[in-house]
């Protein structure tokens, strides 16, 4: 998922005070916003936006997230057509849809990320989607719904390295994580797959190198490398600020391994530049 922070934020303050509004009366959630993303400003004026759909709770309780746990909500069934028509008022290029971790719903959700795609496509025919998926608890039938329904990318961040994750992820583990961006790329090498991982949590350089090597084994197109910051004292402490240069280093590194598209700085969340990342791969 989307991760969850509390960073300074420049934007202009009445387009916010407007779409916040907008996205009030449709009853829909954006990352963007609730988390006070610092790249809001930037992507709301490039025209992507992240929607969290299927509630504000979740079944999981990673140690990094601020997302609430438990108390699950019912499926709003207007949410897709809410959506897509804020997607269409907001002039969107590129949509980012994602939710927290359903693991009480049969699918995972994964029918209802479909409905999204699906009205986002028939109001906004020229708007590219992504979605960030969880990883349905390896369920191949869930992930099969969301292939067929082809968005141009799908994501599964991975969050950290190996040794870390364990420490910090809730019911998902590195491997699954892996095994689902491999299956969705043999189901559909024409999906772009995309993943991610936060740094600040203790990992080292090898073990950073060893995440993108795993994840071009299962064939990932695009990577995404951001900071941690820790949302609450009660969450997984950090353990750095990780300098530009580093991020730099990274960059560098995962393109020369092979991704098609490396994000690599603080202020990177796993949707930021997601159209970018779809231009330097052919897809748009
Ligand atoms: Fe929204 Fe993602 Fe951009 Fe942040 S990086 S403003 S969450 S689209
Ligand atoms: Fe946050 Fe973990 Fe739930 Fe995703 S699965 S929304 S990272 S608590």
């Amino acid at each position: 998922m989307e991760k969850r922070v509390k960073p300074k934020i420049r934007f202009n303050q009445k387009a916010v005070g407007q779409m916040n509004g907008l996205l009030h009366d449709l009853k829909l959630n954006t990352v963007c916003a609730e988390a006070t993303c610092p790249n809001l400003g930037e992507c709301f004026s490039s025209g992507t936006a992240t929607f969290m759909i299927l509630g504000k709770h979740c079944s999981r309780n990673c140690r990094f997230c601020d997302v609430s746990f438990g108390h699950m909500e019912a499926v709003d069934t207007l949410e897709p057509e809410h959506l897509a028509l804020a997607t269409k008022q907001m002039g969107l290029k590129h949509v980012v849809i994602t939710s927290v971790a359903r693991d009480d719903l049969a699918d995972g959700g994964a029918s209802q990320f479909v409905k999204c795609i699906e009205a986002v496509r028939k109001y906004n025919p020229a708007t590219t989607v992504e979605v960030l998926i969880p990883d349905f608890q390896g369920d191949k039938a869930s992930l099969d719904i969301v292939i067929a329904a082809k968005p141009e990318i799908i994501n599964h961040n991975i969050e950290t390295v190996a040794r870390i994750s364990p420490k910090i992820r809730h019911r998902a583990t590195y491997q699954r994580s892996l095994e689902v961006l491999a299956y969705i790329k043999e189901q559909a090498p024409d999906i772009f797959t995309k993943t991610g991982i936060m740094l600040g949590l203790g990992e080292t350089q090898a073990e950073v190198e060893q995440a993108m090597d795993d994840c071009l084994a299962s064939k990932v197109d695009f990577f995404t490398i951001g900071q941690y910051l820790q949302p609450s004292p009660k969450h997984y402490p950090l353990q750095e600020y990780v300098s530009m240069h580093q991020f730099g280093v990274y960059r560098r590194l995962g393109m020369q391994k092979g991704f098609k598209f490396v994000a690599s700085s603080p202020q990177v969340r796993s949707s930021y530049k997601a159209h970018e990342a779809l231009a330097a791969g052919g897809g748009a």
